[in-house]
Parts: structure tokens; sequence; C-alpha cells
């Protein structure tokens, strides 16, 4: 077989690159190891959040959502998006600054956001929200988010199926091969030598072994992340908005009736594909609900829904960098190699614009967005693997708290 891209991994950032350059006429195929969208990807929040800790990622999340809204217009096939808009909630001093500083910021960098009282919040999620009445609460209209995480996968497919892609399930990449000057020059699998000039790692947690393949060092360390949904309650309408509370560093949403509570732990756990026996996946992530009940409880004075009987509980590996921003772009010490990853918990709502900067890029184009403060190229024989993994369950544990990274 011979194409002008192969993309490792057909999670959300690699299926959504795949798309973008069949878009821009390159002849595409996808290899995943186990079924596309089986792994993180399957397994997101599916939250949208259009705040972010710089300009750039906030360009990405906002286009993005552009992107998922307008799916069916520019790739042709149909996707529920709910225009749900979302609440930032900060209660303490520490957070009210925190969010203070981001709403200003956010606003500079065209995000449409308002200050609303606790009443107001509470107003708008049909009562799911009960105040406190001293907290400070942020109104983002423009936030959304996709209720089951395979909708955004399954219409990745159906359009890069339109588009030309070529997407191989159940086949591994076994080895990435090089000139002897040490360009790209195709993948292998069990089943077959794929010729190409460029390879597009986004093989999520497995990322750095891909890498590795190729002979790439890429600074990602994957972090346990989980989220609960609970049963059916009275009083989630499914138009409420998002709530994310910043002092619990917790996220609620309606799903399937109930509510959808995530968040993230003060003690991380890292988990390194790497260490673990070839067959690993993300099914094998040691899961622990005593970490959400104790989010949950935490967050009952506002959301007593949130301890309601829990119906789904799931979790999975996001990649943490060392400084909690993605991974995108060239690896300038093996030409052909691209890495789309780093996601740090957003890989899933970025991917949409992640992609298509990157198609540009790879097609020879100028991207939307300069990408070059998310250069994978950034870490390079800087870190150790101890310091990359306490650098990523730090900021992992900082997701909330961007600004005093
Ligand atoms: C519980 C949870 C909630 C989340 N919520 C959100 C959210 O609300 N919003 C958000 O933006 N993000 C969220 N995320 C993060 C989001 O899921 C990830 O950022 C995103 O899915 C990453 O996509 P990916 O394509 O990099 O990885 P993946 O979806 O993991 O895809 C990588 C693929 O590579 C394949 N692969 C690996 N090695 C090889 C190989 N050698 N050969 C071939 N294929 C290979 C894997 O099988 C896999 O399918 C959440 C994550 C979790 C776990």
């Amino acid at each position: 077989m011979k194409v002008e891209v192969a993309v490792v991994g057909a999670g959300a950032l690699g299926l959504s690159t795949a798309l973008h350059c069949a878009r821009q006429g390159r002849s595409v195929v996808v290899l995943d190891r186990r079924t596309p969208g089986s792994q993180a990807s399957g397994r997101a929040a599916g939250l949208f959040k259009s705040v972010q800790g710089d300009e750039v990622r906030t360009f990405l999340a906002r286009r993005s959502i552009d992107l998922v809204r307008h799916f069916g217009e520019w790739a042709g096939v149909p996707l529920d998006v709910a225009a749900s808009g979302s609440l930032l909630v900060a209660r303490g001093g520490g957070h009210k600054k925190l969010l203070a500083a981001e709403l200003a910021q956010s606003l500079r960098w065209g995000v449409d956001l308002a200050a609303i009282s606790p009443a107001e919040a509470a107003e708008r999620t049909g009562g799911y929200y009960r105040p406190a009445g001293d907290e400070d609460v942020v109104w983002c209209p423009e936030d959304v988010y996709i209720e089951e995480p395979g909708a955004l996968i399954d219409a990745y497919l159906g359009a890069a199926a339109r588009a030309g892609v070529q997407v191989l399930a159940d086949e591994p990449v076994t080895a990435v091969t090089t000139s002897s000057a040490g360009v790209i020059t195709g993948v292998r699998t069990a089943a077959r030598h794929i010729e190409t000039a460029v390879v597009v790692d986004a093989a999520g947690a497995w990322v750095r072994q891909v890498g590795e393949l190729a002979g790439a060092w890429v600074a990602a360390a994957p972090v346990r992340h989980q989220l609960l949904v609970t049963e059916p309650v009275p009083g989630v309408p499914a138009s409420a908005p998002i709530t994310r509370i910043l002092d619990c560093a917790v996220y609620l949403r309606p799903a399937r009736g109930g509510l959808m509570l995530g968040g993230f732990e003060s003690a991380p756990l890292p988990v390194d594909p790497r260490a673990q026996p070839p067959a690993f996946d993300t099914d094998d992530v040691p899961l622990d609900r005593g970490v959400l009940d104790a989010m949950a409880a935490q967050v009952a004075g506002l959301v007593p829904a949130a301890q309601a009987e829990v119906a789904e509980h799931r979790g999975g590996l996001f990649t943490m960098s060392p400084d909690g921003r993605f991974l995108a772009g060239p690896v300038p010490e093996v030409p052909g190699l691209w890495v789309a990853s780093g996601c740090n918990g957003s890989g899933f709502s970025s991917s949409p614009a992640i992609g298509e900067a990157l198609a540009r890029w790879i097609t020879g184009g100028r991207p939307e967005v300069d990408l070059s403060a998310l250069s994978p190229a950034r870490f390079t024989g800087v870190l150790t693997d101890e310091a990359l993994v306490e650098r990523g369950t730090w900021q992992y544990a900082h997701y909330y708290d961007p600004l005093t990274a």
C-alpha cells in the first residue's frame, strides 16, 4: 500500500487530522490497534470549553465549537450538539481572583462571557444548581457538549469515509520505517508495509511508544481521569448548562436524564502503558469510585443531585504534557513525523480545530493559527522521564487554575 499520509490512532485527534488531510486532497490511511474511538475518546465527557489558559488554545477551542456546531454543513454528516452554554463558579478569594482574571483575558481574546449572579446561575440550570449566595459566577453562552462521545467519532468516521480515508481497525503499527538519512518512509503492521512520507503519531496514551518506533521522544505522561453518570433525577433539564466548580475542580452536566460528574484528583494516578503488558488498554486502567464520591460530597451543597444513584462509572487516560499545552506539529529530528497529542484533557473538544490546522500545515498550507507554541520539539532533550511524569501530574491536578502554572 502507498499513501501520502498514514495516521497512527483512530481517536478524535487522529480521525480529525485524517479527515482534514483527505479534504486537502491527500490519500490517507488511519490505523488503530483496537476499534476506532475505543480508548480515551470513547470515554470523554464531551465538554467543549472556550475559556482556556492562552490565546492559541482559546482560538482552537472556539474554532472547534464552530466546527462541531456546523459539522453537517462542511463534512456532510449530521452531528447532534447540545448548545447548553456553561457556568464557571468560584468560591473563596483565590479562585474568585482566578475567575476574574480568566474572565478579563478571555474577553480580550474574543470569548462571549459575562459575570452573573448566583441566583441567575441557578435559574439557568433549571434548579439543579442551588446557589450559596456569595460565590462568583461567569456565564459562557458559547460552550457546548456532545451527549455521547461516540457520536463525534461516528461523525468523523462517516465524513472520513466520504472523503476517501481508509480506516484499518485491529491493526497495530509495529514499526515506523525511515531512510538512512532518518526521513520517514513508511509504517509496518503484522499484515502489511505502507509506504508514506508522512506519519502522524496520534496514538493517545501510546504516543510515546509510537514516537519511539520512529526514534523520537514525545513528552506525554498518561494520567487517569474518571467520571460518573447518575440515574435519571428530576430537576435536571436536558437543556441546562454545564457547571464547572473551580474550587473543587469538578464539572457537571445533564446526561441521560441525570447528571454527569467528573473531576480532577489532587493526587493523580500516572499510568505508563510502556510498563504494562502489551495487551493493556483503557479497560485495564484501575478505577476508584471513592474519588468521585468524595467530589460529589464536596459539591452536594451546590448540586444535591450529584449524590444520586450512580448508573455508570467510567475512566481512561489523559496524555498530559509538562506545560499543559498540546503537542501538535512536526518532529524536527525525524522529517515526515508529526504528532497530534498532549491532549491535557481537552483533546476531544479541540480535535476539530487541531486536525484542521495540522492538516493545513502537513499539506503545505498555512494553518489558521500559529501552532509553533505547541511544537512537540519544545521538550526534546530537556526532561527526564521522572520530571515528565512529575510535571504532567502537576498539570493534571491544576487543570482549573492554569494561571498559577
Ligand atoms: C473520563 C474522561 C473524560 C474526558 N472528558 C473530556 C471532555 O469533556 N472534553 C475533552 O476535550 N476531552 C476530554 N477527555 C480527554 C479526551 O478524551 C482526550 O483528550 C482525547 O480523546 C484524546 O484523543 P486521542 O485521539 O489523542 O486519543 P485516543 O482516543 O486514546 O486515541 C488513540 C488511539 O491510538 C491507538 N493506538 C495506540 N497505539 C497504536 C499503535 N501502535 N498502532 C495503531 N493504533 C494505536 C489506540 O488504540 C487509540 O484508539 C476525557 C478523557 C477521559 C478519560
